[in-house]
């Protein structure tokens, strides 16, 4: 595996075909290496540092670059009007809960566009080019930075300009080089001596590129990325159709303009104001002033000691680090209380949940974080507030904040209160300790088993801390699954079993062991939780199907099939039917659960089996009575009005586009085209599976149970159709017989059982009376009860 700083040795060996513009040549640049970092960097000045913020102070403080200050919202429209007037399509933001790709969050703007093919590669899918617009993006790996360089967030939004480049439509680097330097220098008036382009490169998953960053005065603004390579620096091909992903900072254009002394007070505006009235702290102005021009250099990603990042600061300061470290503390956490709850507000609206599971994991830690602050502090600021102040702030650009406000809050205040319940737990591990302090893997293991923080504890923890417990739940992760079976050189598998077919024939074209695969076959491999068809290959019993890309292998019983012979197959059409039923349920089910629930709920995982099928959803916190009965109610509603299911495909831009992310509601799907299921007027989802014609097709749905299975998850367990008949008549078999044995009718079963209970906690009472009064006697006790 080639490492970032050894690709960028390789490129270096030919800069001019890596890195250099038409713009460079025209205006004089020259390529230089910074004296202090070592990188290189284009430039028009003399200079011999590079304008990086380890290699220079924020300049810009106290002395913004625009006459006029600029807001956030100013500094999109200039930004955005900058472009449309050249040639691009501005696009709306994408959700900041990823549902397309694997990860949980959108975590750059150019993730909107990527996707994964057929053979799992990377692959895109552009709705216009040129485009640009902005993207709220969340990244967990950079949590202690957030705060104290006055440039980091978990939230933050970002300038997405994308051009796609096949020879003819769309630009390349020239042109891509030449718009920014444009909006720096036409836009915002920066000098042209005081921009510099820093060498750099860019390794995603699964393709690659150079790219030039581009820092003004101590900060770095944007970088463009030229993705032209597929695959990785070890086995690549070059692209055909080439990629320009800029990524800029908003806030931080905001920033320059302001001259405030960090980006979170430009960001935040009102919101920090009013936060700072709250927590009232006094702290040194000129100090931090001071501070703030240099902490670009603090960086914790390289030190995970706070000590050591801050050191070479403070001796600038002329002060000592334990000083510095309590003058700035009580800002950084006001900071990171800002901008955590802006991540969170973001993160919500777009039906994020935090929980322990998943990308939810990350919400949690931040929330948590947040009110470890203000505990630390005794602020007294209430964290649902400062999020209605976001809202507040941001809704004239983000109508939808506004909209989910009432949800985003009711989540919190579990979550808040499920924060304060962890609170009695700690002084009874704090006892456990026993004065010990506990290693940083003991901390993660804590935050990971009871949800403590170290704050919590009264403990500091090393700065990276948050950045490792976030570290595991970044990616979402797919297990291939192995089959000792190989596949290269099979064509894909014809399919029939979406054109209910049970009985075909079909020619061998593979066997090894016990696995066979066919040109084309109607049994229906485990996928999307659905379980596989049974039946039989030649009167030989299939036992699994298993899908394998776009090849389908069968599982059978041993028999003698042999490859080029033609088979007769047949599925076994009876559970095929009830699967099918089980899987249109689920579907109505989730419907129903959103509907009274709310926005946030979303599908975790399901299972169709012929027993029964779940669904697990996110929620936050276990279902009532009520609502299950509700569910219910609304479930079998929708298999009343008999709503006909359309199943089509469409491509997947099309799609996305006509139905919104939320198709991917069993996640995302490695394909170009996607098989929509519509119930018309009540859920759209792409899905493989096998479904029926019509909702009252279903018969019928029985929810069986519903449990908090894991923090942030409700699992739903239900019964449809027959099955779900054959499963009442049981229990009305039961009721007859208890009806029986207690002498009553059936409606008077509820009453008898109660009268018994009641019987039964009198007697109880009666049994402890005695025993005081005959002193103690633990075997009559045990006897009676
Ligand atoms: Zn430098
Ligand atoms: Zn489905």
């Amino acid at each position: 595996m080639i490492t970032k700083k050894e690709l960028i040795g390789i490129f270096q060996k030919n800069p001019e075909r890596y890195w250099k513009v038409k713009l460079f040549d025209d205006l004089g640049f020259k390529r230089k290496q910074c004296k202090n970092c070592g990188k290189f960097f284009w430039t028009l000045s003399d200079q011999e540092t590079c304008n990086d913020s380890t290699c220079k102070p924020y300049k810009f403080i106290n002395k913004p670059v625009t006459k006029k200050p600029l807001n956030i919202f100013k500094t999109w429209k200039v930004i955005q009007k900058f472009f449309v007037d050249n040639g691009h399509i501005p696009l709306k933001r994408y959700p900041t809960v990823c549902r397309w790709y694997p990860l949980y969050f959108t975590i750059a703007g150019i993730v909107n566009f990527y996707r994964i093919d057929e053979n799992g590669d990377l692959d895109w899918e552009f709705p216009a080019n040129p485009s640009i617009l902005l993207q709220p993006s969340l990244r967990f790996n950079d949590i202690p930075n957030v705060g104290l360089n006055s440039k980091s967030f978990t939230c933050f939004g970002m300038i997405q300009q994308t051009s796609l480049f096949d020879g003819k439509n769309g630009y390349w680097k020239d042109k891509c080089i030449e718009l920014d330097f444009n909006l720096l220098t036409k836009v915002f008036k920066i000098k042209p001596e005081e921009i510099n382009f820093i060498e750099d490169v860019w390794i995603g998953h699964g393709a690659f590129g150079s790219s030039l960053e581009y820092h003004v005065q101590g900060i770095e603004l944007g970088n463009a990325v030229f993705t032209e390579f597929m695959g990785t620096p070890s086995n690549y091909r070059e692209m055909k159709e080439k990629i320009i992903d800029m990524g800029a900072g908003w806030e931080r254009f905001t920033w320059i303009t302001q001259g405030t002394p960090t980006c979170y007070d430009a960001a935040f505006g009102p919101v920090l104001k009013k936060m700072k009235k709250f927590c009232d702290f006094k702290y040194d102005k000129k100090l931090f002033l001071n501070y703030a021009k240099i902490s670009g250099k603090v960086n914790l990603d390289e030190y995970s000691d706070l000590n050591i990042a801050l050191s070479k600061v403070a001796t600038q300061l002329g002060i000592s680090v334990g000083e510095l470290k309590k003058s700035i503390e009580p800002l950084q956490a006001l900071y990171s209380v800002a901008d955590h709850t802006r991540a969170l507000v973001f993160a919500l609206a777009d039906g994020g949940l935090p929980s322990n599971v998943a990308g939810g994991y990350n919400l949690r830690v931040i929330l948590r974080r947040a009110l470890s602050f203000i505990d630390k502090f005794k602020w007294n600021l209430n964290i649902q507030d400062v999020v209605n102040w976001h809202i507040q702030y941001l809704k004239k650009m983000f109508p939808e904040l506004e909209e989910k406000k009432d949800e985003i809050n009711k989540i919190l205040e579990v979550e808040i209160k499920r924060y304060k319940n962890t609170k009695e737990r700690i002084s009874r591990i704090i006892e456990s300790l026993s004065g010990k302090t506990p290693t940083q893997e003991e901390l993660i293991k804590l935050y990971d088993s009871e949800g403590i923080t170290p704050e919590q504890l009264g403990i500091e923890a090393s700065s990276d801390f948050y950045a490792r417990v976030t570290e595991r739940h970044m990616v979402e992760k797919k297990e291939e699954e192995k089959i000792a079976l190989d596949i290269s050189g099979l064509p894909k598998t014809k399919i029939l079993y979406y054109d209910d077919v049970c009985n075909f024939r079909a020619k061998v074209l593979k066997v090894a062991g016990n696995f066979v695969v066919l040109d084309q076959t109607a049994f229906y491999p485990t996928s999307g939780g659905q379980e596989h068809d049974t039946g039989y290959i030649n009167g030989c019993k299939v036992v699994d199907v298993i899908k394998l890309h776009s090849v389908i292998i069968h599982k059978i019983e041993p028999c003698n099939v042999k490859e080029g012979q033609i088979v007769e197959c047949k599925v076994d059409k009876k559970r095929r039917e009830i699967l099918k039923k089980h899987h249109t349920a689920i579907h109505i089910v989730n419907g129903a659960a959103r509907k009274i629930l709310g926005f946030h709920v979303h599908q975790h995982g399901a299972e169709k089996t012929e027993e029964k099928a779940r669904i697990d959803i996110t929620h936050f916190e276990s279902l009532t009575e009520e609502q299950e009965e509700k569910i219910e109610e609304i479930a079998n509603q929708i298999v009343e009005k008999a709503l006909p299911i359309k199943k089509f495909v469409m491509k997947r831009g099309e799609a996305e586009k006509k139905y919104g992310f939320e198709i991917y509601a069993g996640g995302y799907i490695p394909s170009r085209e996607l098989r929509i299921v519509e119930i018309k007027g009540y859920d759209v989802e792409a899905c493989g599976g096998l479904h029926c014609n019509n909702t009252k097709e279903v018969g019928f749905i029985k929810i069986l149970r519903t449990k908090r299975v894991a923090d942030g998850l409700v699992r739903i367990e239900i019964k449809a159709g027959d099955i779900a008949l054959s499963y009442l008549k049981e229990k009305e078999k039961i009721l007859k017989e208890v009806a029986k044995k207690l002498k009553v009718k059936e409606e008077k079963v509820p009453e008898a059982v109660k009268k018994l209970f009641e019987d039964w906690k009198k007697k109880r009472k009666l049994l402890k009376k005695l025993r005081k009064r005959i002193g103690q006697n633990a075997n009559i006790e045990k006897r009676v009860e």
